[in-house]
């Protein structure tokens, strides 16, 4: 608890900015999706800020920064607040910043856009698409299933991939982010540019060392994307389709400075395998589309591609229950196939049924089906399966996503153990830290970074185990 001299000291230096101490607000903005875990749950639900900033331009955003600096008080960014982990919960109190104000475009060209760091992505990517600079438009390479409703600089700040990543990759291969603008929390705030590699010292820091304000990302051309559904009489059958639709894109699409052939077999966005026992959940947006005695396998298809992607279909058994363009699933009040995929997958669970929690898994090149057969007799109705299929500058990765059934914390661990066992990585989205989560080291660079941008400790303190007391320059706050 930050003391109220400090607070009203704090307040009068940013006067004219956008401000509140409303409580239900503040309750709502110092949570994000951290309730998925039934343990996150206990630990964080009680976190509060103690006022939500909300600066409408970079010049106004520096002035909240020296502020909080000069007052020695906490300071956490919020994006969208859509993070799993708790990301954005101000563990120790003081200021929450809405960056969402931070929300404009600055440049589009061939190739690349620079914007702000509190663009919603949805925004973000409808401005590229209208830009005529390349003739029908660019889109942006990927993005969280949370698309709507999450920002860039929260996605780069706390996210790893999406939709996009079986084409393009994940956030952190070299060429997708390329510069980023971070403004230290100093009494006279600097603006520092990070470009190429350099980029890694704040993607998936957690906002604990710098506020991003612009970001460059890479472009591609738009693409028309065929949301896709095809089902399947069992779900390692959807699971041999995705394998195979991976390696063939894997051989078409270049990425980074992969120099892959150029086979021309398949490009698709998505590829995303969803057991049968998801159908309920399902139900009401895509009922007879996805029925309960179906696997199925959501994708989105490259238009060029579809009678590619409808020969595969066939040759595993698949029968096509959709093939929509966005704006026709938005015309039919149907949601795109990337909000069935990912995180999402979880979220359509627990709109129904709370007693659900889920785990993050990475599983070994090439795709062991017949291991996630014998899992799913192993755990039985205790844990169901969900499948990402991706690919990064080292050639394809497969996520699991699986949803299961909380009974108790040791059992939780249990079941990862079970994975863990069997090769597969587990990224604990039951912790909130970033090392106890898929980081699993301290990443030395990314402290010495803190060490500059936020030398007093107080950006989103608590969320990384790199940084101890000891580290922080002593402040000249004034004394409450
Ligand atoms: C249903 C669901 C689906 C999801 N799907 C995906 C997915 O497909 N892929 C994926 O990677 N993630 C996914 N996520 C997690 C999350 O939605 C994304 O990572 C999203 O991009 C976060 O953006 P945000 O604006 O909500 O960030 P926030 O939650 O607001 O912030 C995330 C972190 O970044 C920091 N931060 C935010 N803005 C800045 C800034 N300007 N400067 C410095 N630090 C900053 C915050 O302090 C916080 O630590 C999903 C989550 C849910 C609930």
């Amino acid at each position: 608890m930050t003391a109220p001299a400090l607070i009203n000291a704090f307040l009068a230096a940013i006067e004219g900015i956008s401000w509140t101490q409303d409580n239900h607000t503040l309750s709502v903005k110092s949570k994000d999706y951290f309730w998925y875990s039934p343990l996150l749950q206990q630990t964080l639900g009680d976190k509060l800020g103690e006022v939500l900033v909300k600066p409408r331009d970079q010049a106004e955003l520096i002035r909240v920064a020296a502020a909080a600096c000069k007052n020695h008080i906490n300071l956490t960014v919020r994006g969208g607040g859509t993070g799993n982990y708790g990301q954005c919960v101000p563990l120790e109190g003081g200021v929450i910043l809405d960056i969402t104000g931070l929300n404009r475009v600055l440049s589009i060209a061939p190739g690349q856009v620079t914007c702000e760091a509190g663009m919603f992505m949805m925004d973000l990517e409808r401005a590229v698409r209208a830009d005529n600079c390349v003739p029908g438009g660019q889109e942006l390479l990927m993005y969280p299933s949370t698309r709507d409703i999450a920002t860039i600089g929260g996605f780069v700040g706390g996210g790893y991939g999406g939709a996009g990543s079986i084409r393009n990759g994940i956030l952190k291969d070299p060429g997708n982010v390329t510069r980023i603008k971070v403004v230290t929390l100093e009494a006279e705030p600097r603006a520092i540019e990070l470009v190429g590699a350099d980029i890694q010292k704040v993607h998936h820091a957690f906002g604990t060392n710098g506020i991003m304000t612009e970001l460059t990302l890479s472009l591609k051309p738009a693409v028309n994307w065929v949301h896709h559904i095809a089902l399947f009489d069992g779900y390692s059958q959807a699971l041999k389709l995705c394998v195979a639709a991976t390696d063939a894109v894997n051989r078409s699409v270049p990425i980074g400075d992969n120099n892959t052939p150029n086979e021309a077999l398949l490009d698709a966005f998505l590829i995303t395998a969803v057991e049968r026992r998801f159908a309920p959940f399902y139900e009401k947006e895509f009922g007879a589309r996805f029925p309960a005695n179906r696997d199925a396998v959501f994708s989105m298809i490259h238009p060029d591609y579809l009678p590619q992607w409808r020969d595969m279909v066939e040759q595993h058994g698949g029968l096509e229950t959709m093939a929509m363009t966005e704006d026709e699933l938005i015309a039919a009040g149907i949601p795109p196939a990337f909000e069935c995929g990912w995180n999402h997958t979880t979220l359509m669970a627990l709109r129904q049924d709370r007693s659900w929690t889920n785990l993050q898994t990475i599983h070994a090149w090439p795709l062991d089906v017949a291991k996630i057969e014998e899992h799913m007799q192993r755990w039985g109705d205790e844990v169901l399966m969900h499948h990402e299929f991706a690919r990064d500058h080292n050639g394809p990765v497969v996520f699991g996503l699986p949803l299961i059934a909380y009974f108790d914390k040791e059992r939780l661990y249990e079941i990862i153990g079970g994975f863990e066992a069997d090769g597969c990585m587990v990224l604990d989205n039951h912790v909130y830290t970033i090392e106890g989560g898929g980081m699993k080291t301290i990443d030395t660079a990314q402290i010495d970074f803190k060490k500059i941008a936020d030398p007093h400790g107080l950006m989103n303190p608590g969320k990384t185990e790199g940084w101890q007391d000891d580290m922080a320059v002593p402040s000249s706050a004034p004394a409450a």
